[in-house]
């Protein structure tokens, strides 16, 4: 959520500093739809990972639950990365930007951390009951 933070800010900093037509980028409802949707899912994925770093203080934290976290945090913000880089246009294609450097990084991110198949599996199991591993 912290990479995915990082992108919002430099995306929203650049549109407001870019101008199209006599006005900044920012000012454009299609730009605004982007950040808004970045920071909904950057609150949500902040959110779900206070309320599971307060299940592990409890020891109360569940396997499939640290799944869950890590299944939608990287996801989301390797999205909100990528929609992040797109706001600089040309520039965001750059290492002069962070969102596309955050994009790269999370992809490691989404495999070390393991790959959403096996969160996906370790998922299907508890709400099916039955293991789809092999
Ligand atoms: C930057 C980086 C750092 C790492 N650091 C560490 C570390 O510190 N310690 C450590 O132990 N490991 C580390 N790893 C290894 C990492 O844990 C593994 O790469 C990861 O678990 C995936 O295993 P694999 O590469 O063998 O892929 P595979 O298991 O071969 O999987 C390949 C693909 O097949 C899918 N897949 C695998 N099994 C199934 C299945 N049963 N059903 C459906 N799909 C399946 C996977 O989701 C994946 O998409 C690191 C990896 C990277 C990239």
């Amino acid at each position: 959520m912290g990479a995915a933070r990082d992108s919002y800010e430099a995306a929203l900093a650049y549109s407001q500093d870019r101008l199209q037509f006599g006005k900044p980028l920012a000012g454009y409802q299609l730009t605004q739809e982007k950040l808004v949707n970045m920071l909904l899912e950057i609150q949500k994925g902040t959110i779900l990972a206070y309320y599971l770093g307060r299940l592990k203080d409890e020891r109360k934290l569940r396997p499939e639950q640290i799944s869950l976290g890590k299944l939608n945090n990287v996801r989301e913000a390797i999205k909100i990365a990528r929609e992040a880089r797109s706001i600089p246009g040309g520039n965001g294609i750059t290492l002069d930007y962070s969102p596309l450097r955050h994009a790269a990084n999370l992809e490691s991110v989404r495999t070390y951390e393991g790959p959403d198949e096996v969160h996906l599996l370790v998922l299907g199991q508890h709400i099916t009951g039955l293991g789809a591993f092999r």
